[in-house]
């Protein structure tokens, strides 16, 4: 019998710090984070006609079809890489979304999901997406201090980036349809094992309290240590 794979799905308005997060659990867990935003930037980078029709899509802070993400999310979760389990950044984002995930974690043979949901006051994400750049090499997100001048990745020296829809309009457009579909996910998902996480604080203790509330089983000796830490 397969160990039930590790699934956590964080859902949030954007800007609400899902993609840095995700990044730090997947460094923990070993397990891959799976942004549906980074897959479809990648499709419009590879110019392809499908590419080029999610670019307008994504352009217009827009969500594309509950078809076409759910064909893209299970093309990625039957990869080896996600045998043992993924974060999902990003997807579910309407009940319809929510509902093929459990069908398809059952085809997958995965049990448990636990669901962080990230909390943002609206203003405070504006002024947050207006400061976040990206790393075209590694995608890592960061917050700089300056949106004047040029920051580069800590980690490779490239020049960050703003993503295209990262403008004062998409956003407001993107937070509108978040809101429009927030309510109905959460009771979807609110009687699992649902975490409201207020994410207004410094990524490393937001990052704590996720691990906090892992199993102790999910991750190696570093939940041992945890354990240890707390007892
Ligand atoms: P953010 O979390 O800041 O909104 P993402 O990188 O997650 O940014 O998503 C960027 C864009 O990709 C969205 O505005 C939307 O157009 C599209 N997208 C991402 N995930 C989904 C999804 N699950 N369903 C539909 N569209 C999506």
């Amino acid at each position: 019998m397969r160990i039930p794979a590790k699934v956590i799905i964080l859902l949030g308005p954007p800007g609400s710090g899902k993609g840095t997060q995700a990044f730090r659990l997947s460094a923990e867990l070993g397990i891959p984070a799976v942004s549906t935003g980074e897959m479809l930037r990648a499709e419009c980078q590879s110019g392809s006609t499908l590419g080029r029709a999610v670019k307008k899509v994504l352009a217009s802070g827009q969500l594309v079809s509950d078809r076409l993400i759910n064909q893209v999310v299970t093309n990625r979760l039957r990869q080896s890489d996600c045998l043992n389990g993924c974060i999902l950044d990003g997807y579910p984002r309407t009940v319809s979304q929510a509902r093929f995930l459990d069908s398809l974690l059952q085809t997958l043979n995965t049990t448990e999901a636990i669901i962080f949901d990230f909390e943002v006051q609206p203003e405070e994400i504006v002024a947050r997406v207006g400061r976040r750049r990206q790393c075209p090499q590694c995608s890592r997100i960061f917050g700089v201090q300056d949106p004047s001048v040029e920051s580069f990745c800590d980690r490779d020296g490239s020049r960050l980036v703003q993503r295209a829809d990262d403008n004062p309009t998409t956003v407001r457009e993107r937070l509108r349809l978040y809101a429009r579909n927030a309510g109905e996910l959460v009771d979807y998902y609110q009687l699992r094992d649902y975490h409201r996480i207020s994410a207004t604080r410094a990524p490393e203790q937001i990052a704590d309290e996720l691990l906090a509330f892992l199993p102790l089983r999910w991750s190696g000796a570093s939940s041992v240590e945890r354990a240890h830490a707390t007892a």
